[in-house]
């Protein structure tokens, strides 16, 4: 850089740094008022000193012009002590005081050099001191300005050093050569010290650049890790922060608000056959039609897969709440135009109210979700809020916990059996155990519950054990070629610890394994399917064979079937309790039916309780059945009579003359 430009820069304001206009301007507004004070009584004091030596132009107007002029601006600086500077305003006030400080400063010059001629040695003296310290009150309270600081400071020292060095007086030759170095060392000093200031406000502004940066990126992550990024909607995270929210809003203001779970009805079936890009266009439409639906009163947040969460706010009684959950279903029910197909789902929606149905936010949706699972048994595609019936439920559901966290399962469980009959000729083949517990403190529990209950808890796995070897016990009463058929549970069959303890149990009853059958449910298998087929594998290589129950209720895939080492279907009770008006379900049974012919599997249909049902069955080809039309579940004590019952019937239909109880045996032999 060249000197010239070095020199001018010295004297340039640096507009293209509003961060350091600011600065500059603020440290002004604290030192400038501070300047104009020292300069008005400096002022005063070398007037007095001159009064009755120096003519009245000199001593009075003189400094009552410049003690007004240094008066205005110390008022000016002074009011803006505490004001936060636009960086324009500072830069407009740092120019007038860049400007201001030549005629400033020539002005004092001119005035105490006039005075010089008037006063003897002493007064002289105070006019060298007079400039020499108003010299250094310039640099030190303009430093913050270098332009201003070196026009000012050169300016009085300048002619004062030069005026004095001719001055033929040694004593003032001698202060303008000391006022020279002095000068020149202040100038260095405040060089140095506006580089620092000005280096400081630099990587100030940088700190606060980089901390507003920081702020902005965790604000967008903030926004990211609350947002759902498929339909942009809220996240389940926000979802529950909202929920959080409006109930504190709804306890100061005393009113109710609906929490909701909607869930799709068919959406899977549209994923799996269109793909998951149709799938994902579905669910942002479906944020769409929901967060339009009404904004100011309803928030919509994507839970997950096709679920949403849903915060309806506008304190509606429980018809209003049912008709808005209608509507909500009736919205989303209209067809979807995706690219290449127009899609159809329904929706399911459970409710749970604020207050009435639970004061915490995790709680009330807990209940909402028990709502929707009752909408989706019962009701697919309707609204359903939650009510006293579902907190008897709940209730029940908790007593029952309770009760069989307390109970001693081999005394209060006990197992009842069902016959499983070859229709065609009314002889049963098999009993299937079915658990019975009468709680001292609940009374009878049906088995849909505290099964239930056991495998939320976990007891499930002792219980299976206990039955298991109750039922093989009573098996040592009955005819050699009678089996039975076993329920387990997932937890069952989760790990091959537990398997092997089921095959310990089988091994020690000494009931042969081909006598047994074990069932478990689809769930059973869908949860860990490696798992389940190699528990399924242990059991055949023991001797037992497996069967899939409640066949066509599950995620039934023909996979499963094709996959395991299975023996069995169940045809779950559902298709039989309209097979003779639909079908629908006499289609079903037949094909199952004869996949089941195709694959080698016996096949059992179960909850017949008609002839009808059975006829209609053994019509499509079915001979193994189970339900209360051949008998109930009955007690371990019972199986031996009806047993002889049974025999006797059959006989008496086949050779009437032939005696009951051989027979019965003589036939069981020949089969
Ligand atoms: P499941 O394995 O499907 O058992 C058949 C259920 O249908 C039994 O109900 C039986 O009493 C009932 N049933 C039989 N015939 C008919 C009929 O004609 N009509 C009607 N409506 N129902 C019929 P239960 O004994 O109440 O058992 C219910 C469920 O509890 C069982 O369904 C099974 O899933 C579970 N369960 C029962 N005992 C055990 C067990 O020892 N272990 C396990 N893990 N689960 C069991
Ligand atoms: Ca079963
Ligand atoms: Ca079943």
């Amino acid at each position: 850089m060249s000197l010239v430009r070095k020199v001018h820069n010295l004297f340039l304001i640096e507009r293209d740094r509003p961060e350091l206009l600011v600065a500059q301007a603020n440290a002004f507004s604290r030192q400038i008022p501070m300047l104009y004070a020292v300069l008005l009584a400096n002022t005063v004091a070398l007037s007095v000193t001159h009064f009755k030596s120096a003519p009245a132009f000199l001593t009075v107007v003189g400094p009552v012009l410049l003690a007004l002029g240094c008066g205005g601006r110390l008022v000016r600086w002074w009011r803006l002590r505490d004001q936060a500077l636009e960086p324009d305003q500072a830069f407009r006030l740092l120019r007038q005081t860049v400007w201001l400080s030549p005629v400033l400063g020539l002005l004092f010059t001119f005035w105490s050099l006039a005075l010089y001629p008037y006063g003897d040695a002493y007064q002289r003296g105070h006019i060298a001191f007079f400039m020499g310290i108003t010299v250094v009150a310039c640099v030190f309270c303009l430093m913050h300005l270098r332009a201003a600081a070196l026009i000012a400071s050169m300016l009085v020292a300048g002619p004062m050093i030069l005026f004095f060095a001719v001055s033929g007086e040694r004593v003032f030759e001698a202060i303008a050569f000391n006022m020279l170095l002095a000068g020149g060392a202040m100038i260095i000093i405040l060089q140095g010290h506006y580089r620092e200031f000005s280096d400081l406000i630099s990587s100030r502004t940088a700190v606060a650049r980089q901390m507003e940066e920081a702020r902005r990126l965790s604000e967008e992550n903030d926004r990211l890790a609350n947002l759902d990024s498929l339909t942009t909607l809220p996240n389940r995270r926000r979802f529950f922060r909202e929920v959080d929210a409006y109930l504190a809003r709804a306890r100061t203001e005393a009113r109710g608000l609906w929490v909701g779970v909607l869930d799709l009805d068919g959406f899977k079936p549209i994923n799996d056959a269109f793909g998951h890009a149709t799938g994902d266009r579905l669910l942002i439409e479906v944020g769409r039609r929901l967060e339009g639906f009404a904004p100011d009163r309803l928030f919509v947040a994507r839970l997950g897969g096709d679920e949403f969460g849903l915060i309806l706010d506008a304190g509606l009684n429980p018809a209003e709440a049912q008709a808005m959950g209608r509507e909500l279903c009736a919205l989303l029910r209209a067809p979807f135009d995706l690219p290449g197909i127009k899609a159809q789902v329904g929706a399911s929606i459970g409710f749970c109210p604020f207050p009435d149905g639970g004061e915490r936010a995790t709680q009330l949706f807990e209940r909402a979700d028990y709502a929707l699972y009752h909408a989706k048994q019962t009701l697919k595609g309707a609204a359903v809020l939650f009510d006293e019936r579902h907190e008897a439920t709940i209730r029940q559901h908790s007593r029952v916990e309770r009760a069989l966290a307390m109970a001693d399962i081999e005394a209060e469980m006990r197992v009842v059996f069902q016959p499983i009959v070859d229709a065609p000729s009314g002889r049963t083949l098999a009993f299937e155990a079915l658990a019975r517990w009468r709680s001292p403190v609940e009374g009878d529990v049906p088995p849909g519950v505290f099964i239930d209950a056991a495998e939320r808890s976990g007891q499930i796995v002792e219980i299976t054990r206990v039955l298991v070897a109750k039922t093989l016990r009573t098996m040592h009463g009955w005819p050699m070629d009678l089996r039975v058929s076993i329920n387990l549970s997932a937890r069952d069959i989760a790990s091959m610890d537990a398997v092997e303890r089921l095959i310990e149990i089988v091994r020690q009853s000494r009931i042969a394994p081909h006598r047994i059958d074990f069932e478990i449910t689809e769930t059973g298998i869908v949860s860990d399917f490696e798992q389940a087929r190699a528990a399924l594998a242990a059991f055949k290589e023991l001797g037992v064979r497996t069967v899939l129950d409640d066949f066509g209720t599950g995620h039934s895939s023909l996979s499963h079937v094709r996959l395991l080492p299975l023996d069995k279907l169940k045809v779950d009770a559902s298709f039989v309790t309209d097979i003779e008006s639909h079908q629908a379900s006499q289609d079903i049974v037949k094909t199952v039916l004869q996949l089941c012919q195709n694959l080698r599997f016996d096949c059992v249909v179960e909850g017949v309780e008609t002839e009808g049902q059975r006829d209609q069955v053994i019509a499509l080809g079915g001979a193994l059945m189970q339900g209360y039309l051949f008998a109930r579940p009955m007690a371990a004590e019972a199986v031996p009579g009806y047993l002889t019952a049974e025999t006797l019937k059959t006989l008496g239909r086949a050779e009437p003359s032939q005696a009951p109880g051989e027979h019965h045996a003589a036939q069981r032999a020949a089969s």
